[in-house]
């Protein structure tokens, strides 16, 4: 089985989605914040890692939801083939969902890159630094190049493993569960395509409709965490009490 995530997933644990009236992701205009300017301004790199700065804290402080839980349920029970998430929340890893099988192929906002050379970045340590004020724009001291939150930019080619291991993982699978994306963003919502063409059975659960909702063997229109907890109770996956909050 493969899971393919978005933003839906996590609203339960506080974080808005795309757009939730109000949401951090609201707040700016991402015409302005593109990779391109980012790489060529100064001004741009500083008024991105301002507002990183703003959602940084929300995202680390998050805990997973029980639909979170239940992916890593499904793994734990040898279902699952690959977990393809474009959250850059990190809440699957917490979650459970083991570093192997889970490709984030929008990055993660818990790390932070030089996209010079590539050299990784503690984000905690540049959180404190940009919180004290010590640093506006961070550059990286092995290269002086230019240090960027490890997520993928309006603008910004994909990276190319994890994109080719979530297309291989659509072409193998028997089932693709998708849990709370709306499908509008590409390349991801291009893997139902993918995987109802080599086979596989689709499954939507969401909120609200989505332009794939045509090519799905049933669609689950609710909540998130709940949809997933009923989910795996009905294929004797779960208790239920797996799922709640760990005390
Ligand atoms: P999206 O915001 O376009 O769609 C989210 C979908 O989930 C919507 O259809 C919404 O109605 C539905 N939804 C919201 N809450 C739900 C719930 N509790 N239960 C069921 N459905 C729910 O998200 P997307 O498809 O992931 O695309 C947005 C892009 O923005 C992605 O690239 C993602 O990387 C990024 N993003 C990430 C985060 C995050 O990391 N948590 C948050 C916002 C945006
Ligand atoms: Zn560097």
């Amino acid at each position: 089985m493969l899971v393919l995530t978005g933003a839906g997933i996590s609203t339960e644990s506080g974080i808005p989605d795309f757009r939730s009236p109000g949401g951090l992701w609201t707040r700016y205009d991402p015409r302005k914040l593109t990779f391109d300017l980012f790489c060529s301004r100064l001004e741009t790199r500083r008024d991105y890692w301002r507002l990183a700065t703003e959602t940084y804290p929300i995202l680390r402080d998050a805990e997973p939801n029980a639909a979170h839980r239940a992916v890593a349920e499904i793994e734990r029970a040898g279902k699952l083939l690959c977990l393809v998430t474009q959250n850059v929340d990190g809440l699957h890893l917490k979650a459970g969902s083991s570093r192997e099988r889970t490709v984030e192929i929008h990055g993660s906002s818990l790390r932070a890159t030089c996209i010079d050379c590539g050299a990784e970045h503690d984000r905690e340590q540049l959180h404190r630094l940009l919180l004290a004020g010590k640093v506006e724009v961070p550059s990286c001291e092995l290269c002086g190049g230019r240090v960027k939150p490890a997520t993928i930019s309006f603008g910004q080619s994909m990276p190319e493993k994890e994109t080719a291991r979530a297309f291989a993982a659509a072409g193998d699978c028997d089932l693709l569960i998708v849990i709370g994306s709306s499908l509008v963003v590409y390349p991801a919502a291009s893997l139902p395509d993918v995987a109802v063409k080599a086979g596989a059975s689709l499954v939507i659960v969401n909120n609200e409709a989505t332009p794939k909702d045509d090519l799905a063997a049933a669609l689950v229109r609710g909540a998130a965490g709940e949809s997933m907890t009923m989910l795996l109770r009905g294929a004797g996956l779960a208790d239920g009490a797996q799922l709640s909050p760990r005390s």
